[in-house]
């Protein structure tokens, strides 16, 4: 059963296929006792990788090295053993077997992560920034996933909600001792207590539209008449981009997506030139944009190979979309020197043929963005994604309804601070601090196997 810590799992960790090296993980109560019998030597320091043959009925299987966790120092918290075979399909997949065979079990995706969270290793959050992590695809998301993995995100809501409780017991002293000598609370304590927590939770709640644009990635959409030279410019960016870039296949036959890391946001760039065999582009004037792209869109780029039709263009976006605009002149190798002298400074100047102005149309995207979402602070935590958003605007709503209760004195305290447990129940969900099974089974769904 998942979530039972009382069986011994196992799993290849690292990505199947050809590759120097397989790390096999196994972790529960026998993990000890189940390696032991296949691994010669058994070498029993902690933490000391050894060289070792793992053989089954006598057959050796792979030259290994084997490193002994015991619980709870290990990732999961129990008896862990992780062993390095060669790569490749046979000798990982021939290990594990073995291990099987002796009373392991087949992890599912994310159970060791799971199984780390269930021991108290790791907070939910933190477990959430492994798979940000090892999904990152840009370096803004490895560094806001590192920061959450430090706890960064934990520590600042576990703040709020002791405050919250804080809070509670305010409350509940006013209900319990109203005929004190000191009288009941002062209800400007209350208010102003009310009102610093109101102002910590949108402070938080603000770092949600910059930390999911991180996470998922701002859409960017080429648009542009035919032939000006947008796919062209879609390859010259992916092809310049100098961080990782993953091409994500379209999800329709119209458009296709390709995320590249600008420097500073991940961006999801999309060409939809191959609108023209279909009836969605902005009619009239023939400009190839998906409708439907357009109003996903965090930026749009308004290609001509013209001055006058980047002009055009833009102002067949600007009825379209409230994304901002970025004017991009396509083709500038075809220009000659004289009348480059006369470019409009508002205009990005490009050539997919030799790759001027790219830097310079990435830095103008990124202004772009900037400006309609604000800078990313590095250092700050931030909320990545809308399960993190809806747990704090709950918690926000049930403060604003405390805080109207409170205030028109009708209901009685205990009523009132009923929201209050509310308000704290959203953000122990959101970290995971009580029993939540729903929101595991949610989280570590989205896991691979070996994690
Ligand atoms: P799209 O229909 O807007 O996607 O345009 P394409 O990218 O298919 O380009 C149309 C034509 O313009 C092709 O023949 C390209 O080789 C050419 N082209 C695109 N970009 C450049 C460029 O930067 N310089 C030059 N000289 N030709 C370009």
């Amino acid at each position: 059963m998942i979530g039972s810590t009382d069986d011994t799992i196992v799993s290849i960790s690292t990505a199947p296929g050809r590759a120097a090296i397989a790390l096999i993980r196994l972790s529960g109560p026998e993990a000890l006792t189940i390696a032991a019998q296949h691994v010669t030597p058994w070498d029993t320091e902690p933490r000391r990788a050894h060289l070792a043959t793992v053989h089954q009925d006598g057959e050796p299987l792979d030259q290994a090295i084997v490193t002994i966790f015991p619980g709870p120092d290990s990732f999961t918290g129990d008896d862990v053993v992780e062993i390095s075979t060669h790569g490749g399909l046979l000798v990982p997949a021939s290990v594990v077997a073995a291990l099987i065979a002796s009373g392991a079990r087949q992890a599912q995706p994310g159970e060791f992560t799971r199984r780390a969270v269930m021991n108290g290793k790791l907070d939910i959050l933190q477990a959430e920034a492994i798979g940000d992590l090892i999904d990152a695809h840009s370096h803004s998301m490895r560094r806001a996933a590192l920061q959450q993995l430090d706890a960064g995100l934990s520590r600042r809501l576990a703040a709020l909600r002791d405050d919250l409780i804080g809070l509670e017991a305010l409350i509940a002293y006013d209900i319990d001792f109203p005929e004190e000598d000191d009288g009941p609370v002062p209800r400007e304590k209350i208010e102003t207590a009310v009102q610093t927590l109101a102002l910590a939770l949108d402070a938080l709640l603000a770092t949600a539209p910059v930390g999911e644009l991180i996470r998922e990635g701002a859409v960017v959409v080429i648009a542009g008449a035919p032939n000006v030279g947008k796919s062209s410019l879609f390859n010259a960016l992916i092809g310049r981009s100098r961080a990782i870039v993953t091409e994500i296949p379209g999800t329709t036959r119209d458009a296709i997506e390709a995320v590249i890391d600008s420097g500073t946001w991940p961006l999801r760039l999309v060409d939809t030139a191959g609108l023209r065999a279909t009836a969605d582009t902005i009619e009239q004037i023939g400009i190839e944009v998906s409708e439907r792209y357009l109003a996903a869109a965090h930026v749009v780029l308004a290609c001509s190979d013209t001055d006058s039709g980047v002009e055009e263009t833009a102002g067949a976006i600007a009825g379209k979309s409230i994304a901002p605009v970025v004017r991009v002149r396509t083709k500038v190798d075809l220009v000659s020197p004289s009348d480059q002298l006369r470019r409009d400074p508002n205009v990005v100047h490009v050539s997919a043929e030799t790759g001027a102005g790219l830097v310079q149309l990435l830095l103008a995207i990124d202004q772009a963005l900037a400006t309609q979402h604000g800078a990313i602070a590095p250092d700050t935590p931030m909320l990545t994604r809308a399960r993190h958003r809806h747990a704090l605007e709950a918690a926000r709503s049930e403060l604003v309804q405390f805080e109207r209760a409170w205030k028109e004195d009708k209901l009685p305290a205990t009523v009132a601070s009923v929201h209050l447990r509310a308000a704290v129940g959203a953000l122990e969900e959101l970290i995971g601090a009580v029993d939540v099974e729903d929101v595991f089974d949610r989280v570590f769904s989205s896991f691979c196997v070996g994690k």
